[in-house]
């Protein structure tokens, strides 16, 4: 009767050799709450394939999911941000930004790539919203005006996917100039003749969407987006009046006519393509 009887005393299998699925390895919708498994997301542009909720993601997935074969060369990957104020609040600044890149292993909240979409050059800045909440700082700001100076040089059309919670407040002033100095640079693509679309994803708030995101060619957000300057709750306060329904949503901004059109994450890269070939012509 060996089988019957334990031989040994407890469980002997250590923590880390018990069979476990991975970490990473199933997400969970956030809106619809069913879980959604890693390869499926990328399979489907990270988008819920039960309710088409579009998941946050960064820069890594939108250069997969719009670059042919994911090959892209990065550009102005090694800047990163001083600490010009000498800035505390609940901790110094530098410390932030040290704990952001080693938690994110991103250097700022954007990156920059040159590629092709569908056989057609295309310079793209993207923003990450989880460093430091997207913030746009002046490591945004030069990394925008590089890839715009890039895009006049070679004259490649520059699309910029925006998600951010607005200028970086510990930079204050200098995370302002940012504004100014994007938009002088786009009015210089402009003048070129070189398209310029901007991409409003979830969120866009704050100086971003005062400055370089409502300044494309054309403008376009993702379904559900939340896009704005100050945030509902500020607004309420101020006016003293309750929002209307569905306030600050892409559909909400297209249907005021600050947006051109709404699209599906999935049909990004072929309506990107689209354009690009309309406007090159
Ligand atoms: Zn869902």
């Amino acid at each position: 009767m060996a089988w019957f009887k334990r031989e040994k005393k407890g469980i002997i299998t250590s923590t880390e050799e018990k069979k476990e699925a991975p970490d990473g390895l199933w997400n969970k919708c956030p809106n619809c709450k069913k879980a959604l498994h890693q390869s499926e997301l990328q399979e489907n542009k990270y988008v819920c394939h039960y309710c088409s909720y579009h998941l946050r993601v960064g820069s890594k997935e939108y250069f997969e999911v719009l670059f042919d074969d994911s090959q892209f060369t990065e550009l102005f990957a090694d800047m990163i941000s001083g600490d010009p104020l000498n800035f505390v609040d609940s901790k110094p600044y530098s410390d932030r930004i040290q704990d952001s890149m080693r938690k994110t292993g991103l250097k700022d909240a954007i990156r920059a790539a040159h590629g092709k979409v569908e056989g057609q050059e295309l310079m793209i800045a993207c923003m990450d919203f989880n460093f430091i909440g997207g913030s746009m700082g002046s490591v945004v700001g030069e990394k925008i005006a590089r890839s715009i100076d890039y895009s006049l040089e070679h004259k490649v059309p520059f699309l910029m996917i925006s998600k951010s919670g607005g200028a970086r407040m510990m930079e204050a002033a200098f995370s302002l100039m940012q504004m100014a100095k994007t938009s002088a640079k786009l009015a210089l693509l402009s003048q070129a003749k070189v398209p310029y679309i901007s991409l409003l994803t979830d969120p866009t708030t704050g100086g971003v969407t005062a400055s370089y995101a409502m300044l494309g060619d054309i403008n376009i957000a993702e379904p559900g987006a939340l896009i704005g300057f100050a945030g509902p709750r500020v607004i309420k306060e101020t006016i003293k009046k309750d929002l209307p329904k569905g306030f600050q949503t892409a559909e909400f901004v297209l249907e005021h006519g600050f947006l051109d059109f709404i699209v599906d994450r999935r049909a990004m890269k072929a309506k990107i393509a689209a354009f690009l070939r309309m406007v090159q012509n």
